[in-house]
C-alpha cells in the first residue's frame, strides 16, 4: 500500500515574488532528504506531497522532521472526490482517533475545488455526523477538541488527523552561506541551527588545542556537527589547531586579556576560512553578558579584527531558553558531556570585563599571530558530516 504525506508550507506563502524560488529550493531540499527512501515528491497547487511505500514511512517522517521551511505535515488518506468516499474517510479517521484514546473531536474543511457538492460547512457537519455514527464514544467539541480531523478538497480529497508541526523557518539554501564558530558548548550549535532556519547554508570551524583539549572534546564537536548537519543538509566541519596560537597568547599577553585575545584570533582565522568558502558572515553562540568575554565592550574587541558581519542569533536569549532549544534539536545531551574546551583551560582568574578597544588592538598586534594563523589554516582538517546521500549509503550498506 502506498502512503501519502501532505506538506504545509507556512511562511513561504508570505514571500510574494520570491515564492517560486523558495519553493524550488524547498523541493530540491526535500528530494535530497528523500534520496534512497524510495519516496517520490509531487507538487500541485502550491502544496507538496510525498508518496512512499509503507516500509519507507519511518525514513520519510524522519526527513520531514528535519526539513526547514514547512509549517507542518500529515500522513493523509486520499479519497475519491465524492461525498460518500469523503464521509467514509472521516469515519475511518474518527476510529483511529478513538483507538488512540481521544474522546472529543472537531472537523475542519477547506474546499478549493468548488465543484465538490458540499461546501466547507457541509463537509464539517456531515463529516461530523458520519464520525458520530461510526464511533460511539466520540463527541464533538468545537472549542477545545482533543483530536482534529482535517478535510481538503483539492485535485483529490485529502483527509487526515494528527497533523505534525514542521520546523518552520525558510529552506536552507535561500540565504547564502555562513561560517559558524562551533565549540563543544550548548550555545553555538543552537546559533547555527537558528541561522540555518533563516535559510543559510552552514559551514563550521572548530578550534582545537591538543593536548590541552582532548580527542574526546573533538569527537563531541563532530557529534554536534552530525546533528546540526541533519537540518542543514550536510555540513563541512573544519578543525583548526590552535595549540601554538594559544601558547603564544599565554606566554606574552597580560593574564586578564587571555580570553578576549584568543577570541580575536579565532575571529580572524574564521574570517579567512569564510572568505575561502565564500561565506558571507560569521556566526557565534555569544549571548550578552553570559560570561566575561561577552560584555558589549569585549564583544566590540572580539570583532574588531574582522570586516564580515558577525551574526549572533542568541545575543538576547537567556540560557534557559537556549537549553530548551538545544534539547529539542538533540544537541543538549552531547553539549553537556564533560570534556573541557580550550577556553576553560586558559581562562584567567580575573578576566577583563570592559576591554578597551584601542588597548585590545595594540595587545593583539603585539602578538604577531598572522604567520601562526596562516599555518594553522593550511593544516586544517575538513570533514563532511551528515550529507543525506552519505547517510543513505550508510543506511543501505
Ligand atoms: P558555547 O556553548 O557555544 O561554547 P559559551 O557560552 O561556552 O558558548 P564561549 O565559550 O565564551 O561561550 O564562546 C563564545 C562563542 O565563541 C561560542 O558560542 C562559539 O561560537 C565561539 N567559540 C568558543 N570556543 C570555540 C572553539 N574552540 N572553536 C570554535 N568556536 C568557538
Ligand atoms: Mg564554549
Amino acid at each position: 500500500m502506498e502512503t501519502t504525506y501532505l506538506l504545509k508550507l507556512g511562511e513561504l506563502t508570505l514571500k510574494g515574488e520570491n515564492r517560486r524560488n523558495f519553493e524550488n529550493v524547498l523541493k530540491r531540499n526535500l528530494l535530497t532528504l528523500l534520496q534512497g527512501t524510495g519516496a517520490k515528491a509531487e507538487t500541485a497547487q502550491g502544496r507538496f506531497y510525498v508518496h512512499c511505500p509503507e516500509e519507507a514511512q519511518d525514513a520519510v517522517e524522519d526527513a520531514l522532521n528535519h526539513l526547514l521551511g514547512i509549517a507542518g505535515w500529515a500522513k493523509t488518506r486520499v479519497a475519491e472526490k465524492t461525498e460518500s468516499a469523503v464521509l467514509r474517510a472521516c469515519a475511518e479517521e474518527g476510529k483511529l482517533l478513538f483507538q488512540q484514546g481521544i474522546r472529543t473531536f472537531k472537523i475542519e474543511a477547506r474546499r478549493t475545488d468548488k465543484r465538490f457538492p458540499l461546501d466547507s460547512y457541509g463537509i464539517m457537519s456531515k463529516g461530523g455526523e458520519a464520525v458520530l455514527e461510526a464511533v460511539s464514544g466520540l463527541a464533538v467539541d468545537v472549542h477545545t477538541p482533543q483530536g482534529l480531523i482535517e478535510v481538503e478538497i483539492r485535485e483529490k480529497a485529502y483527509i487526515y488527523a494528527g497533523a505534525k508541526k514542521g520546523l518552520r523557518g525558510l529552506p536552507v539554501g535561500t540565504a547564502g552561506r555562513g561560517m559558524l564558530l562551533l565549540s563543544g558548548g550548548i550555545d553555538s550549535p543552537v546559533a547555527g541551527y537558528l541561522m540555518a532556519s533563516r535559510g543559510m547554508h552552514i559551514d563550521a570551524v572548530y578550534f582545537h588545542a591538543y593536548p590541552y583539549t582532548s580527542e574526546e572534546a573533538r569527537q563531541k564537536v563532530i557529534a554536534l556537527a552530525d546533528i546540526l548537519g541533519r537540518y542543514t543538509l550536510g555540513i563541512r566541519l573544519y578543525t583548526v589547531s590552535f595549540t601554538e596560537i594559544q601558547r603564544t597568547i599565554k606566554a606574552s599577553a597580560p593574564e586578564p586579556w587571555l580570553t578576549v585575545l584568543l577570541r580575536m584570533a579565532m575571529m580572524e582565522c574564521a574570517e579567512l576560512l569564510a572568505r575561502y568558502r565564500e561565506a558571507k558572515c560569521l556566526i557565534t553562540g555569544e549571548s550578552l553578558s553570559q560570561v566575561a568575554s561577552q560584555t558589549v565592550e569585549n564583544i566590540a574587541c572580539t570583532e574588531s579584527r574582522v570586516t564580515l558581519p558577525v551574526l549572533r542569533p542568541l545575543i538576547g536569549t537567556d540560557k534557559e531558553q537556549i537549553i530548551r532549544l538545544a534539547e529539542s534539536l538533540g544537541t543538549y545531551k552531547i553539549s553537556i558531556l564533560p570534556y573541557q574546551d580550550c577556553c576553560t583551560l586558559f581562562s584567567p582568574v580575573h578576566p577583563i570585563l570592559r576591554g578597551d578597544l584601542a588597548e585590545a588592538g595594540q595587545l593583539y598586534q603585539g602578538l604577531e599571530l598572522s604567520g601562526l594563523i596562516e599555518k594553522a589554516l593550511r593544516e586544517r582538517v575538513m570533514e563532511k558530516r551528515s550529507f543525506p546521500q552519505a547517510l543513505q549509503a550508510r543506511r543501505f550498506s
